[in-house]
């Protein structure tokens, strides 16, 4: 039997760039900029630096958030949602259309190719590390593999944290 497999990730073949997308905590700005080893993280928007001493690891894996020294990380698909969405909602369209016409077969064929293409990309990206806290992505570094997949506890709690912030800091602006 002939053995279906999708394209392997190049183990090391390739050397990726690393980067990284952030808020700044100072200004707010989101970039994305190179992730250089033994640099630290600074904002090109404004004065803001990072205030860890952790760096970039150049063997392992990445144990702390660079921007604000979280130490959970999750991996997910570096896949954007927004490609995701745009497949399904082009396919849907284009299949109600079809149907509209009478033509059954091709708007069958055209979900079926929007799920084959979304599995495609789906096998196909890489990982990336997203920082639970501030949500800061991590993409080329080595060993994303060690780190675990999302966890819906682990968000929940960083999203209460957050919210507790929130209003604690609501609570000192007004008094
Ligand atoms: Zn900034
Ligand atoms: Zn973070």
């Amino acid at each position: 039997m002939m053995e279906v497999g999708f394209p392997s990730r190049l183990h090391g073949a390739v050397k990726r760039s690393m980067n990284i997308t952030f808020a700044c905590p100072e200004c707010d700005h989101t970039s994305r900029i190179p992730l250089a080893l033994e640099t630290a993280v600074t904002c090109p928007e404004c004065d803001w630096k990072q205030t860890t001493s952790a760096e970039a690891p150049r063997e392992d894996a990445l144990d702390e958030c660079l921007v604000c020294g979280c130490k959970e990380l999750f991996i997910r698909k570096n896949f954007s949602q927004r490609i995701g969405v745009f497949v399904v909602v082009v396919a849907a369209t284009a299949s109600a259309i079809a149907w509209a016409y009478y033509m059954w077969y091709t708007a069958y064929g055209i979900l079926f190719a929007a799920a084959l293409l979304d599995l495609y990309l789906y096998f196909t990206v890489g990982n990336l590390l997203q920082c639970y806290r501030c949500s800061t992505e991590y993409r080329g570094l080595p060993h994303l593999d060690d780190h675990a997949a999302f966890s819906l506890e682990t968000h929940e709690k960083y999203r209460q944290q957050a919210i507790r912030l929130a209003e604690s800091q609501a609570v000192h602006s007004k008094g």
